[in-house]
Order: C-alpha cells, then structure tokens, then sequence
C-alpha cells in the first residue's frame, strides 16, 4: 500500500502524469493515491523528486520474529567467517 508524506509533497503532479492507471490525484495541492486503482508498478516512487511516496508493507508480529530471528542467525554466522578468517592473518 502506497502513503503520500504530505509534509514532504510539494504538489508539483510528477507522479500522477506517470500513472498508468490514474489512481492518483491532486487533493488541496498534495498528492493523494486511490488504491483501488493502483496495481504496484512503483512509477510514482521514481517519479516523485521529493521521495514523498512509499510504500506501506504491514507484517505481522510473527512475521517479523521470524524476520529478526533470520537476520540474526545470519550475522552472527557472517561475524563467526570474519573471526575465523581473523584468526588466520
Ligand atoms: S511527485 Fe511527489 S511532490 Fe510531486 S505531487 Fe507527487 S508526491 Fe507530491
Ligand atoms: S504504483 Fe503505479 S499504479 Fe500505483 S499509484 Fe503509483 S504509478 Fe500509479
């Protein structure tokens, strides 16, 4: 799910003139995505000069255990390689 940073949009109409499906509108000068009509082709994020839309991915909290926990895993094996190549300089 895309979200405008209205704080960051300046209005200028980049990332609607690039929209292929028309889902996004000028609203009281900030940009505003109707997501009904927004099939993820990420047009508007390259567009947009101000990095003033992002996407939203929302995990659930097991989603991001699992995440942490493979991410950990795979530090601390990559910090074991640099301390056995360490210990054979
Ligand atoms: S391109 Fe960026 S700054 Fe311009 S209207 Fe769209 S969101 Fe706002
Ligand atoms: S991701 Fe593509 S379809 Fe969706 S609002 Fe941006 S440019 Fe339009």
């Amino acid at each position: 799910m895309l979200k405008v940073n209205v704080n960051l949009c300046v209005g200028c109409a980049l990332c609607a003139q690039v929209c292929p499906q028309g889902a996004i509108s000028l609203i009281g000068g900030k940009a505003e995505v109707d997501t009904s009509k927004c099939d993820s082709c990420y047009w508007c994020l390259e567009a947009c000069p101000r990095g003033a839309i992002s996407e939203l991915i929302i995990v659930s909290p097991e989603e991001l255990r699992v995440t942490v926990s493979t991410l950990k895993r795979q530090t601390d094996d990559i910090i074991k390689r640099i301390n056995r190549l360490a210990t054979k300089v």
